[in-house]
């Protein structure tokens, strides 16, 4: 079955495709934990799709263009993971499609994923978290955006990988930010980097935070907000990714292709 789930995955031109262990996920927010939310779920189905570098470095435009593709890029996994919940759950095995970027919460003062596809896909195996807190991937570097499934099927599932990707005495990301958002050991400041680097001509990350930290009762409807207004933004930073070594990772690749 996971054959079949991989074949289907990558025709949809997915590049990565990896299976999470569901069981004693630690995430702080229950509502937030598979079980919690499919019940008997036992794997989280996580895949990746590369947005490839010019997009990210062009001379103009680049945070536009880099917005627009990751956009249509959540659309597209969406869609294929709508495909895989269906077909597991004909099988007999109850699935749950996970949204690439929406639903988006705030709970405890922090956002949140319903599932936070980036530890399902370390789960998996599919790379180690950087400390500019992006997955980095052997093949794709840290260029990688991730869809995902939950479900009751118990299919074989990676392991995590025994390692870090980045070098002890590497701060780069760290001292790039040009609002220190990031301490330098996995730690990010998530209300500094989200107010530089997003942005939203009608209601700006700046002004969601200081009114949704404070309320309780809007911050219930934050998912309802994100969905709508904030469906669409523009990025306004994106130099902890554009200047990790790990961005370069596949270069090579490229111009492989392109001799060929
Ligand atoms: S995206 Fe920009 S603002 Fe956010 S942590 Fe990275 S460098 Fe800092
Ligand atoms: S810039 Fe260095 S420390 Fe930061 S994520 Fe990349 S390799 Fe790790």
């Amino acid at each position: 079955m996971l054959k079949e789930i991989e074949t289907f995955l990558l025709a949809q031109r997915m590049d990565v495709v990896g299976v999470a262990d569901a069981a004693e996920w630690g995430s702080p927010v229950v509502e937030c934990r598979p079980a919690e939310i499919l019940k008997d779920c036992k794997r989280i189905i996580v895949f990746g799709k590369e947005i490839s570098h010019p997009i990210y470095i062009t001379q103009r435009h680049a945070h536009d263009l880099y917005g627009h593709i990751a956009q249509n890029y959540y659309q597209t996994m969406d869609a294929a993971a709508i495909e895989v919940a269906s077909m597991l759950t004909r099988k007999g095995y109850p699935s749950v499609p996970l949204g690439a970027y929406l639903p988006l919460l705030m709970r405890e003062g922090k956002y949140w994923g319903i599932v936070s596809l980036k530890h399902a896909a370390v789960r998996a195996g599919l790379g180690a978290m950087g400390r500019n807190t992006l997955l980095v991937n052997e093949k794709f570097g840290n260029r990688l955006r991730f869809g995902g499934i939950l479900t009751s099927a118990p299919l074989p599932a990676g392991k995590p990988l025994e390692k870090s990707y980045c070098p002890d005495d590497c701060r780069t990301c760290a001292d790039v930010c040009p609002v220190q958002a990031l301490d330098g050991r996995g730690g990010i400041n998530q209300y500094k980097c989200l107010r530089r680097s997003t942005s939203h001509p009608l209601l700006s990350t700046a002004f969601l935070s200081q009114w949704f930290r404070t309320s309780g009762f809007i911050n219930n409807y934050f998912e309802l907000v994100t969905g709508t207004l904030g469906a669409r933004y523009s990025y306004g930073c994106c130099a902890c990714l554009v200047n990790c070594p790990h961005f370069k990772k596949g270069i090579s690749r490229s111009v492989a292709a392109k001799d060929e």
